[in-house]
């Protein structure tokens, strides 16, 4: 079992961290090999819902479509049904992977000054977060019945019973819930958030506190019976429209039409080799999918497995193969739907080769400048998107051992702090970069009309050699997501850590700029010795919800982060 190497002279901080990390290793021990299916995710009530459906002799996507309505009720300030998401879905028997979007797009309306203020600078990014001006039209109910259609085992309208029962029944606040409802700000301004989430005097409703949700049980009976026709061209469809529209702060541009022409796209998965492993990702509109295998690729330069796991030495070059591939990422993604993104050049062995050797371990360069995947590419500029870390990521397998790999967004927590139909409203147009053009010309990711904004979610599996599932991962935490998903990626298949062990492994991440270590754990210890390589460290709490499934030899192996709320549940179906 590896360990962390914890290089200088041993200091009761040291000590006291290793026999904690030891103690979790020694908990963390779940291969379970008499399970047939495994759910990981954010939420005890939500992963309860999906396991109910899996023991029922659900199909993967059953299960996601419960636990996605649970979560829309009991992690409000994550996901739901007025955010967006993707979807990787595994199919045992075809050994097919498809990749479903469902990220919400910009109202036909808009124009590329959108978040530009009228003296030609840019918005503050709260001042463009709250209200309708950020809201685009969610895709999550038409991704989950595109999904259905094609992978549904148990009737639709039976996988709302857990949410409808709680929404009515009322479930307990949590304590993040809670946490996070105290903290913010402008989510007692909007008047359907304030009545529901605080108490007349303004504070937010406590831990504990019973949270009935008759508005959001009636959206999901509508959905239950009705299909996703009933989201985007019924009563709820006026009511998302009315309440970003009507918006007396910030109104925006959503029309009903912009509502009945949204469609969720099956797309070509990303893939490529690692080492003896074929991991796979969702493609553009996220940059998560390529950025992950490029920072894999470029990993390959070196002998991970033989680099003692959570060493300067392995944070340094994990931390420059991250910002090689994030320079990419700033120049040339966005939604492939409305520009031409070199997939095939970005991910080419001889261009990734190329890009390694602009790395100098031990002697950080960075910042790295984008390179050229392809000879003839018109002139981009780097964008200035803020991703901030809200989302959920659930990873599901059946006992037909068909599996899902699903994140899903109101981008910001709470998202645009509207609330329609019971639901919270993503904000989610604000992936997009605020400024259409930079010095080098027009920004892959700038706002247009009916675009996706660009993301950095990363739904991802391994397979090994044959073609055989291996893993399912994903995880929140805005563009630092990739790092999340790249660092336990690493320690799972090079380091041969189990799921949870991995996933729970101190955070490094490097987005081509400053080297985040996660404050709070033996990491943090390095930061001298990471500074002398040249890398500008800062020690900060890197809050990443990664929630994933190993498929081993000796059986299933879950883990759910252990910083947020999540768990992993397991059974055989009846
Ligand atoms: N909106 C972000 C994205 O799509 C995710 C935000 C988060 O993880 O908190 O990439």
């Amino acid at each position: 079992m590896a360990a962390f190497s914890l290089l200088q002279v041993p200091s009761w901080r040291r000590v006291l961290a290793l026999s904690l990390f030891c103690l979790l290793l020694a908990t963390a021990l779940r291969a379970e090999a008499d399970q047939k299916f495994m759910i990981a995710a954010a939420n005890p009530l939500a992963a309860e819902a999906g396991r109910d459906m899996l023991a029922r002799g659900g199909s993967a996507v059953d299960a996601a479509i419960a636990t996605q309505m649970v979560l829309t009720l009991v992690e409000p300030q994550s996901s739901g049904i007025g955010g967006g998401a993707f979807l990787l879905y595994f199919d045992s028997e075809t050994k097919e992977l498809e990749t479903f979007d469902g990220r919400e797009t910009a109202p036909a309306a808009v124009t590329e000054t959108h978040f530009l203020k009228s003296d030609g600078s840019r918005k503050k990014f709260y001042e463009a977060v709250v209200g309708g001006g950020s809201v685009g039209v969610p895709g999550v109910v038409a991704l989950l019945a595109k999904a259905h259609q094609d992978h549904g085992k148990l009737p639709w309208k039976d996988l709302f019973e857990p949410a409808i029962k709680l929404a009515e029944e009322g479930f307990l606040i949590s304590q993040r819930l809670h946490y996070l409802l105290d903290r913010d700000k402008y989510l007692k301004t909007k008047a359907a958030a304030a009545t529901y989430f605080y108490n007349v005097d303004g504070t937010a409703k406590l831990e504990g506190t019973r949270l009935k949700n008759p508005a959001l049980a009636a959206t999901f009976k509508k959905i239950a019976e009705g299909g996703a026709g009933a989201f985007y061209y019924g009563e709820i469809a006026k009511a998302i429209v009315e309440t970003v529209r009507g918006d007396n702060q910030n109104p925006g541009l959503l029309t009903l039409e912009d509502m009945t022409n949204y469609n969720a796209i099956k797309r070509k998965p990303v893939c490529a080799p690692y080492r003896t492993h074929h991991v796979c990702g969702m493609g553009p509109p996220t940059s998560g999918g390529i950025t992950l295998l490029q920072a894999l690729r470029i990993l390959e330069t070196w002998d991970m497995p033989t680099i003692n796991p959570g060493s300067a030495e392995a944070i340094d070059l994990i931390a420059q193969a991250s910002a090689l591939a994030f320079a990419d990422r700033g120049k040339y993604l966005g939604d492939g739907d409305f520009i031409d993104i070199p997939i095939k050049g970005l991910l080419s062995e001889e261009y990734l080769g190329a890009r390694a050797k602009l790395a100098k371990p031990g002697e950080s360069p960075l910042p790295f400048q984008a390179g050229t995947p392809v000879k003839k590419q018109g002139s981009l500029g780097l964008d200035n998107a803020i991703e901030l870390p809200s989302t959920s990521h659930f990873s599901i397998l059946d006992s037909m051992g068909n599996a899902v790999s699903m994140t899903t967004s109101v981008e910001n927590v709470f998202g645009s702090r509207l609330m329609a139909g019971g639901f919270i409203l993503n904000n989610q147009l604000t992936d997009f970069s605020f400024s259409p053009t930079s010095e080098d010309g027009p920004v892959a990711n700038r706002i247009e009309p009916n675009k996706r904004p660009r993301s950095s979610m990363s739904p991802t599996m391994v397979f090994d050699g044959d073609g055989n599932l291996e893993m399912i991962i994903g995880s929140p935490g805005g563009s630092r997501i990739i790092g999340y998903v790249l660092k336990t990626i690493i320690a799972s298949l090079d380091w041969n850590m189990d799921m949870q062990t991995a996933i729970a492994m101190p955070h490094f991440i490097n987005r081509n700029g400053s080297l985040d270590l996660e404050a709070d754990t033996p990491l943090a210890d390095l930061q001298p010795e990471l500074e002398a390589m040249g890398h500008d460290v800062k020690v900060r709490t890197l809050n990443s919800g990664l929630h994933g499934i190993r498929i081993t030899d000796s059986g299933l192996d879950g883990g759910a982060d252990p910083r947020r709320e999540g768990v992993v549940l397991s059974g055989s179906a009846e």
